[in-house]
């Protein structure tokens, strides 16, 4: 087994530019399997439920995303289903174009590897749809809603040099033993309510923002 390749943190220009197209002639090629096969013991490691390749240092579209059981074993059956989060399997998109279907925001916590130790809510659309290939050059037309729409917002974002925090609710930002303490069994409407006290505060220039 290698050692999988370390995560860039937040301060690095590869997570703040947009990330080129992966060429034609580049699908099914050694080079793009093993940038894939390397994404993913990145993301299984830290662990985490998607990972784009800025987030390794190189600059191409390219997300890879998974869900699992055990990564969920601590959300009770209520916040599952308020989530929408449910186990999908291993799913490598190259050059994505991440669509809006149903623009009903949906807020919760979310992290990301690349700003490890803080977390905020960040309003994501409930429906989405992406296209694109996979690595093998297989078409892909996802249309999903719920907590894997929420990955394919955040990860699509960071291949155009967007972070979360871009969007979140700057005033729910915080450290995570202290979010998962104190909020995140909160509802999420009960929390924005105690910390926003207008509701309304949002962050940067991402708020307007689509895919
Ligand atoms: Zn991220």
């Amino acid at each position: 087994m290698s050692k999988p390749p370390p995560i860039v943190k937040c301060g690095h220009p590869v997570l703040r530019s947009r990330a080129a197209e992966v060429p034609a002639e580049e699908l099914r090629t050694d080079e793009l399997r093993k940038l894939v096969r390397k994404m993913v013991e990145a993301m299984r490691a830290a662990p985490g439920v998607g990972l784009a390749a800025p987030q390794i240092g190189v600059d191409k579209r390219v997300i890879v995303l998974e869900d699992a059981e055990r990564l969920m074993s601590k959300l009770s059956p209520e916040d599952r289903a308020a989530r929408g989060r449910v186990p999908f399997p291993l799913t490598c998109i190259v050059n994505p174009v991440l669509t809006i279907v149903r623009s009903e925001p949906v807020t919760f916590f979310e992290g990301c590897l690349s700003v490890p130790g803080f977390m905020a809510l960040v309003e994501r659309a409930i429906e989405v749809r992406v296209t694109g290939t996979s690595e093998k050059a297989e078409p892909i037309d996802w249309n999903v809603s719920g907590w894997p729409a929420r990955i394919l917002q955040h990860e699509c974002d960071h291949l155009d040099g967007t972070l979360y925090v871009d969007r979140m609710l700057t005033r729910t930002f915080g450290a995570n033993e202290e979010v998962l303490a104190r909020w995140a069994a909160m509802d999420p409407a009960e929390v924005r309510a105690k910390l926003h006290r207008d509701g309304s505060q949002r962050g940067g220039d991402g708020a307007a923002g689509g895919a």
